[in-house]
């Protein structure tokens, strides 16, 4: 936006901003002019508050806005009741007369005497044969009896939006302030390329901004929403564009081929089962990046039980090949000792840990001293080849003596900061290749902007030969949960093995859902006496977790109780049945990767949504009729929007004033496409200027600096 002067200055300087209102904007996140602008109406609360009639004609039962002067006020108080009814006699301009009622607005009499000339806008009712407008909006005009409507225009709006306000500020003082700055605002200059504007129909800037916060009519709004939102989402995919160009530039990879007779090599023929199709295009996608000397950026998603695990261990084991060491990151310890566990069992025809075969370690923040110390030191010395490991192992103390390759699994539970340090473990210099792996199925359209500047592999297929999981929404109270307890106790006799995983670790007056830890006392007093229940939740020290994990992989432990802490990742084969309480309480995509904690070996595996609240069971009964990811993703969308997916926060991405990258998806991919041809062409914009400062001054380099990858 144009005049750089006057929008970046303080909204404080503006008239009627001091004090109380000046905090309440603050406190809104507005604090210069162009802050104020961009405060955008809420989408489709624009309100058409009618066409300016003579009431006599006014079509009743309709919107209308009626002009003419206030003749006098009765102030009625019903006895017995708390309520003031304020009674305006109104005559319009042609003399008709209109009972105005305002409900519990005493001071209306005293605010428009009799004499004042006004506006007021509202259905026109019709009682026996008077008219009347209940709770108007009402608006004071200049001019004199008889002026025409024309210039009224300017006072009084037809269309009115309603913008995000607090008690302190509403959104009418709002709408107030910015329709004063627009009328002293010049006419801006737009930035936007011609060419582009033409090729999607674009309307200008100035008209943009205009008509989104004062609508003639409201057929203006929609075009000049599409006009703001190509804007932000251009100058993002320009931004990310940008930041990928000067990665790539400045950082020199490392080349990784794969050798014919490798340990990777021998590793993929060496499996119990063949690859799926997925699995080996994924590992041919991923051998082109890691032989080029461009650094790996890449995204491998795949839904729960798809193997990502196999492929992670591949590129790792490339690095070794490569004379290099790789490490692969998990969010917690349970995950990571598990992948330790897999690990060893994948590797080991070739010998793990022997004289030719992988050296592959565990680095947790609950090591013992020694053996930690023991570890970083054979990593620094390069004996150790593959570490697997915590957040733990981005600390300043752990130095890789050349790393080559790094993983990271369920990316979307690492913040911000972790990802930002992996950058730092360089090797002469050089970039890692660095992979990162999630389960969490996201839309392409979020996939392209939260990860802009990843490529993406999608692994879009199961292995062969998975069990349908059975489930079934029940609610809290049926009998049904007896039945199922029997049920319970038959599997367990067979070896198998159940969770139940509940809300709450402990019980809360504020929140009415069942708590683990109430849940455990429950069921292993009351339901399964004979049996041995374990628990596990978040609060737990990092030993008792681990403790109770293993004791139910090891089959010591029958039924965990636990909460989300098992949502991600652990892999107990025997574990066939879920059960979930309060499953209203959770997301779809929630769900589902709690659902994909069963099913993972042969036997036939169930999953069990309790619910409390039955108005909710459209949400899970979609759960209970597909197994697939991408789907309830799309579902969970609709109902509960983009928050539902990921955590915007954590994503690092700058907030979006006014786009949505669902509701936008086709916006989205053509501003993608539009900002690659214009950096591949022009990479710092030379030729557009304007452009080029409205990309910095948004998406500036800075601002995105928190997405970077590796
Ligand atoms: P996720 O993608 O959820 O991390 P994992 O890598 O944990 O999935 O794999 C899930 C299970 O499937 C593991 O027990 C793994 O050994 C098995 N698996 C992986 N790939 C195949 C395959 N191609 N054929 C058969 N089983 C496989
Ligand atoms: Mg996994």
């Amino acid at each position: 936006m144009g005049s750089p002067t006057f929008l970046d200055g303080d909204v404080r300087a503006l008239a009627g901003v001091a004090g109380q209102a000046a905090d309440a904007l603050a406190r809104l996140g507005i604090t210069t002019v162009r802050d104020l602008l961009e405060h955008y109406p809420h989408q489709g609360r624009y309100r058409d508050v009618g066409a300016f009639v003579p009431a006599g004609v006014a079509p009743v039962g309709e919107a209308v806005t009626l002009v003419g002067h206030i003749r006098g006020w009765n102030v009625i108080r019903p006895r017995g009741k708390r309520l003031t009814i304020a009674k305006a006699r109104f005559a319009d301009d042609d003399g008709t007369m209109v009972e105005v009622a305002f409900f519990n607005q005493p001071w209306r009499p005293g605010r428009h005497p009799a004499g004042s000339r006004v506006a007021v806008s509202g259905t026109l009712e019709q009682f026996r044969d008077r008219l009347q407008l209940s709770n108007p909006r009402l608006t004071e005009v200049e001019g004199a009896h008889g002026d025409g409507h024309a210039d009224l225009l300017e006072d009084v709006d037809r269309v009115v939006p309603t913008y995000p306000a607090t008690e302190r500020l509403p959104s009418a003082r709002i709408g107030a302030l910015i329709a004063g700055v627009l009328q002293d605002l010049p006419s801006l200059v737009d930035h936007l390329p011609a060419e582009l504007r033409e090729r999607h129909g674009l309307v200008d800037l100035d008209t943009a901004l205009r008509r989104i916060h004062r609508p003639a009519d409201l057929d203006d709004v929609e075009p000049a929403r599409q006009r703001l939102v190509y804007d932000e989402l251009l100058c993002l995919q320009i931004g990310l564009q940008q930041r990928r160009q000067r990665l790539e530039s400045e950082a020199a990879g490392l080349l990784h081929p794969s050798a014919a007779a490798g340990l990777a090599t021998r590793f993929l023929a060496s499996l119990p089962f063949e690859p799926t199709a997925a699995q080996q295009d994924a590992v041919a996608g991923i051998a082109g990046d890691l032989e080029s000397a461009k650094p790996m950026h890449r995204l491998l998603q795949g839904d729960v039980g798809s193997g990502k695990t196999l492929v992670a261990a591949w590129a790792m084991l490339t690095a070794l090949d490569n004379g290099r060491q790789a490490v692969l990151m998990a969010p917690t310890e349970v995950l990571s000792e598990q992948h330790h566990r897999t690990f060893q069992r994948l590797f080991a025809p070739m010998g793990v840990n022997v004289l030719d075969g992988p050296r592959v370690e565990l680095l947790t923040g609950s090591m013992p001293t020694n053996r930690r110390r023991g570890v970083l030191a054979e990593l620094a010395a390069g004996d150790i080849g593959l570490l697997i490991g915590t957040h733990a192992v981005l600390e300043e103390v752990v130095r890789f003596s050349n790393l080559g390759v790094v993983v990271v699994d369920e990316q979307h539970r690492f913040g911000v900061e972790h990802r930002a340090r992996l950058r730092d473990k360089r090797y002469d210099g050089n970039a890692p290749d660095v992979l990162v792996m999630t389960a969490t199925p996201i839309p392409r359209s979020l996939a392209l902007t939260v990860y802009g500047d990843l490529d993406v592999t999608v692994l879009d297929e199961l292995p062969p030969g998975r069990q349908e999981i059975a489930t079934r929404v029940i609610e809290s109270g049926s009998r049904r949960r007896e039945r199922l307890y029997e049920f319970v106790r038959e599997r367990v006799a067979l070896g198998e093995r159940a969770y139940v995983v509940c809300p709450l670790v402990e019980d809360s007056e504020a929140l009415q859902a069942k708590s683990a830890e109430s849940m455990h006392a429950h069921l292993s007093t009351e339901v399964f006496p004979d049996l041995s229940i374990g628990l596990v939740h978040g609060r737990l020290p990092a030993q008792d977790k681990d403790a109770a994990m293993e004791a139910f992989r090891a089959g010591e432990v029958q039924v965990l109780v636990a909460t989300t802490v098992i949502e991600v990742g652990v892999d107990v084969p025997e574990a066939t049945i879920m059960i979930i309480e309060d499953a209203e309480r959770f997301g779809m995509s929630q769900l589902h990767q709690l659902r994909g904690r069963v099913g993972r070996g042969s036997a036939r595996s169930y999953c069990v949504l309790f619910t409390g609240d039955p108005d909710d069971n459209a949400r899970l009964e979609a759960l209970a009729s597909t197994t697939d990811g991408f789907k309830l993703a799309e579902v969970d969308l609709e109902v509960r929007g983009e928050g539902s997916l990921f955590d915007t926060r954590q994503s690092g991405l700058p907030d979006l004033r006014l786009a949505s990258l669902v509701r936008d998806a086709a916006v989205v991919s053509a501003t993608r496409d539009d900002a690659r041809r214009l950096v591949a062409r022009d990479p710092e914009l030379e030729s557009h200027p304007l452009l080029r400062g409205e990309v910095a001054r948004r998406y500036g380099e800075e601002r995105l600096e928190a997405l970077r990858t590796g």
